[in-house]
């Protein structure tokens, strides 16, 4: 190599990114319980409300693009998609809930399917909950809560769409979020950590993968 090449060479920006969701690959979508493969490897689950920013948030953690598809089209046939990580871990996108268009007997039937999934998968390690960090914890979060937390594994809040607010205003939400899961669920709030976290400002990123990483290690 000449020493030109050398010194116009531009060094790679290193540093830390999230690494527990790398290497992702799309595994299956199903559309009821009982076309999930067997329970096997751990698992990781992401939920939340519709357009609460939860693609958004697994697309950053993997540092993809477009592993999980943004605006699935709310009311179509929901599925549970999952992905396969490097190690055989499993990542479980689940339906976004909450969407005011969709028909109420499939909302109901959705939401009863993803409480029986978070209550009884036994390989779930850990639900990751994204919620609008401006809005906070809504009783349809709290229907997966109340069917999860019992179990004694841990839960994520991801509070995202944080850099719509400023670091103080942020650091509160996070704060009342906490405040209020311990009022709701004093017994499990322990179990319970809360991110503050920004998909577009690639905030909290390290936070999340490190308790992504404890909970698949
Ligand atoms: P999902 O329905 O929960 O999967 O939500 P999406 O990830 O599709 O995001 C819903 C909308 O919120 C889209 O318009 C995203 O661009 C936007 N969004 C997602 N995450 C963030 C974020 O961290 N900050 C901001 N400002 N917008 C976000």
């Amino acid at each position: 190599m000449k020493k030109r090449d050398i010194v116009t060479e531009k060094p790679r920006p290193v540093g830390p990114g999230p690494r527990a969701l790398l290497g992702a690959r799309f595994l299956i979508a199903a559309a009821a319980l009982e076309q999930l493969p067997p329970a096997g490897p751990p698992e990781v689950a992401f939920a939340g409300r519709s357009n609460a920013g939860k693609s958004s948030a697994i697309n950053a953690l993997a540092s993809r693009d477009r592993l999980a598809f943004a605006s699935r089209t709310p009311g179509r046939t929901q599925q549970i998609v999952m992905f396969v990580l490097p190690s055989g871990s499993i990542v479980a996108d689940l339906p976004g809930y909450g969407y005011a268009a969709v028909p109420q007997a499939v909302k109901r039937a959705w939401q009863e399917v993803l409480a029986a999934y978070v209550a009884t998968r036994p390989t779930l390690v850990g639900l990751v909950l994204v919620v609008d960090a401006r809005h906070g914890v809504k009783p349809l979060d709290c229907v997966l809560l109340d069917g999860f937390l019992p179990s004694g594994r841990e839960v994520m809040i991801l509070a995202t769409k944080s850099d719509k607010l400023s670091r103080h205003e942020a650091a509160q939400a996070s704060a009342a979020i906490r405040r209020d899961l311990g009022e709701r669920y004093p017994h499990h709030v322990a179990r319970i950590t809360v991110v503050p976290f920004s998909a577009t400002a690639r905030a909290g990123l390290i936070e999340a993968d490190a308790v992504l990483a404890r909970w698949l290690g």
